[in-house]
């Protein structure tokens, strides 16, 4: 029951009641309700600040476990960049330098990335040093990769030609010899065997009877087979290419026709006695871009260092040449 209120009029000497207007009532309710409103607004602003929810709690807990997890990918990363630094070592130390390529500068394979702030844009969160420092990490180990594969590129590229040019040079002794026992003379001053004179002999001699095979020393292009080149007689050039050309004089029988394509060991010609020469033998020559060089150092396709030495020996016996 709602409370009546009186006031003691004077005139009338008598208690009357106060009447109270309906639109005063109505402003008073307001009041109290914008108030009540507004304390409960502050109060829960208030509370939540300080109090967690169990929404946040969650929130929380997951924000938690996800900066658990950057960490744990941040030492991946490490793992992985420290792998691949193995992989670098082992490219300039072995790989580049046995194929005789520069070896990558630490600086090309660890450039960072120069000019504006990639970022920024991870700026301005209780994480963001987290999350910049695993794109760093990232950007580095994916550009450190694309360095590295080129780099195994171009070794591969090198590869291939290394074992083009392996195949190519003349590395094997062009007729069958393996008791030794068939080097007659070798590079180097020896007694003309018509004139008895010391003359330059610039080949190696082989003695052999006529018809024995003589085989190609490397891979290669048959540029010559022919007698037009004075004292050689029938005689075989092949291009090696890379500056190469092996010579084999005096044959009897021709096995390839010229431009034909050959590989190491493949059979050519047969030992004669053709040009300017004294018995069956073959002369063998190897030309380095236009000069003639000593063959025996070019006979390690398939000789132990033994028989090396005694090819050696035999090679450098000042007698007299066969021509
Ligand atoms: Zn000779």
């Amino acid at each position: 029951m709602a409370k009546v209120k009186y006031y003691y009029d004077s005139e009338t000497l008598s208690y009357r009641k106060i009447k109270r207007k309906k639109r005063t009532t109505f402003k008073y309710a307001l009041v109290f309700v914008v108030a009540a409103a507004l304390f409960g607004f502050l109060f829960v602003s208030i509370a939540g600040y300080f109090i967690e929810s169990p929404k946040e709690r969650q929130l929380a807990r997951e924000l938690q476990n996800m900066e658990l997890q950057y960490e744990l990918l941040n030492k991946r990363m490490d793992d992985a960049i420290a792998a691949l630094e193995n992989v670098e070592e082992r490219d300039n130390a072995i790989y580049r330098l046995y194929f005789e390529a520069n070896p990558i500068p630490e600086e090309q394979r660890r450039a960072g990335f120069g000019g504006i702030n990639r970022y920024k844009k991870y700026e301005g969160f209780d994480n963001s040093q987290l999350i910049t420092e695993s794109n760093k990490r990232l950007d580095i180990l994916e550009k450190a990769i694309v360095v590295q594969s080129r780099s195994l590129d171009e070794i591969a590229k090198l590869a291939e030609d290394k074992e083009k040019f392996l195949e190519a040079i003349p590395a094997i002794q062009p007729i069958n010899n393996v008791d030794l026992t068939r080097m007659a003379s070798g590079y180097g001053y020896r007694t003309d065997p018509f004139t008895k004179v010391r003359k330059f002999h610039f080949g190696m001699d082989f003695t052999a009877p006529r018809g024995t095979p003589i085989y190609a020393t490397g891979d290669g292009v048959i540029k010559r087979a022919d007698n037009a080149s004075t004292g050689y007689g029938n005689h075989i050039r092949i291009d090696h290419g890379f500056g190469y050309i092996s010579l084999y004089a005096h044959l009897y029988k021709y096995n390839v026709r010229v431009n034909q394509r050959v590989k190491r060991g493949d059979l050519i010609g047969y030992v004669g006695s053709t040009g300017r020469s004294e018995a069956p033998h073959l002369h063998y020559e190897i030309f380095k871009d236009g000069e003639r060089i000593n063959p025996i150092n070019f006979y390690y396709g398939n000789l132990s260092a033994e028989e090396y030495d005694i090819l050696l020996q035999k090679a450098s016996l000042e007698n007299q040449s066969l021509d």
